[in-house]
């Protein structure tokens, strides 16, 4: 009943989202018969195939069967993505995971207004964070990963709770989260300077 042609994603032999194609709706696409296998279907994890019959009053067209089921949220969303991601996620995932939630302080960047309706992640509403970095403790000894607030020049004038100096260690992550009609695509880069904060205030 959609005009609009599905996207469908596809992945490399890691299992990574690396772009997004058009389903045709031409005559060679619809026989049920002898439909070629989605790319890397098989590889897959587990979690990701469809255990249950789609809950829906329509029933699904055959070729919907053979569309790739894109790839799940990563198994432990923890809210602390590290290292390069590029993974999607379903309307479900989106709120298994409080809304992608992600626990890094960050700075958010220019992003882009989009529609969270639209058929594509790139033209849907995209947001941008770089990671805020880490206040840390100038001693050797001293683990203190302290979450940079607000203010992290005031941050800095106080002293860590061992008695030593503060400083700010900047960080190169960044995300994008690109909310459109089918969920979302969540995309990082880099690895984090510093470890998991150790508190969040000084
Ligand atoms: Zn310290
Ligand atoms: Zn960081």
């Amino acid at each position: 009943r959609r005009r609009r042609n599905r996207l469908v994603p596809y992945y490399n032999s890691e299992g990574q989202l690396q772009g997004w194609v058009r389903e045709e709706k031409s005559q060679n696409t619809r026989p049920a018969t002898s439909l070629p296998q989605p790319i890397r279907h098989s590889q897959l994890p587990i979690s990701t195939r469809p255990t249950a019959p789609l809950e829906s009053n329509v029933a699904p067209a055959p070729a919907k069967l053979t569309t790739p089921i894109p790839s799940a949220a990563p198994p432990s969303w923890d809210g602390f993505p590290d290292g390069r991601i590029k993974c999607h996620f379903t309307p479900q995932q989106i709120e298994d995971t409080s809304q992608l939630v992600v626990y890094w302080a960050a700075d958010k960047l220019p992003g882009k207004r989009g529609s969270p309706t639209a058929a594509t992640p790139d033209k849907g509403n995209i947001s941008r964070f770089n990671c805020a970095g880490v206040v840390e403790c100038d001693s050797k000894v001293c683990l203190s990963q302290i979450a940079p607030g607000e203010n992290i020049l005031r941050q800095l004038q106080s002293e860590c709770t061992c008695g030593s100096k503060l400083f700010h260690r900047s960080c190169r992550f960044q995300w994008s989260i690109a909310r459109y009609i089918d969920g979302a695509v969540f995309e990082s880069n880099h690895t984090h300077t510093h470890s998991r904060y150790t508190h969040l205030l000084v």
